[in-house]
């Protein structure tokens, strides 16, 4: 069964959520976009998980609807889970927003480098990325990179914001620039784009 993946960006946030997903079942990366438009895509398939790549709030912000709706498990490290709670640690404060919410522990899959998520008849890699934040976690599905705020085709996420570092995120780009395979990257913000083409045309990736 062949596995595809949609992009939803109509938040207001001009964040990515992409839709994994196959004939009958689905997982969401980052919710931080209208329920109303994904819940017409997802239509008769089964979500299966909510999979968050960082804990800033413009990747969250549907988190909590989509959990009234969907009683699925939430894939996130653990220095996520601080910041969904905190509204400084989120950014959302930042911005004026108020994102933080109680989320039940029990509905959270913690996940770091090396753990693993079954989808269709595949496996997602969970690889450790930090450096924008001290959560970030990059899923690897086949040829497919869930990067967050990694990485963007031309730049970098920021590492100014609390919990960023930017000498581990010299090491995160040097472990992503060696990864095998073209991969198709999918980021947090802006377009969908091919290693192969950051790795030439990225200035932080040369
Ligand atoms: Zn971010």
């Amino acid at each position: 069964m062949s596995i595809n993946v949609e992009v939803f960006c109509d938040g207001g946030y001009s964040s990515n959520s992409y839709l994994i997903y196959n004939k009958e079942n689905c997982l969401l990366v980052d919710p931080a976009n209208d329920l109303k438009t994904l819940k017409r895509f997802i239509g008769e398939k089964t979500l299966q998980g909510i999979l968050l790549t960082h804990g800033h709030y413009d990747h969250f912000i549907q988190l909590f609807n989509a959990l009234k709706e969907f009683n699925v498990p939430v894939y996130m490290h653990k220095n996520a889970y601080k910041k969904i709670i905190d509204n400084d640690l989120s950014c959302a404060s930042l911005f004026g927003i108020n994102t933080e919410f109680y989320i039940d522990q029990k509905s959270v899959i913690f996940v770091d480098n090396g753990s693993t998520i079954k989808f269709d008849n595949e496996i997602i890699n969970v690889l450790f990325h930090p450096g924008h934040t001290n959560c970030s976690v990059s899923y690897l599905l086949l040829d497919k990179l869930f990067c967050g705020d990694v990485l963007f085709p031309y730049s970098i996420g920021r590492t100014d914001l609390p919990t960023g570092n930017n000498s581990a995120m010299i090491d995160t780009l040097k472990r992503i620039k060696k990864m095998q395979g073209d991969l198709t990257v999918y980021p947090g913000h802006d377009e969908v784009f091919y290693l192969s083409d950051a790795v030439k045309y990225n200035p932080y990736l040369k």
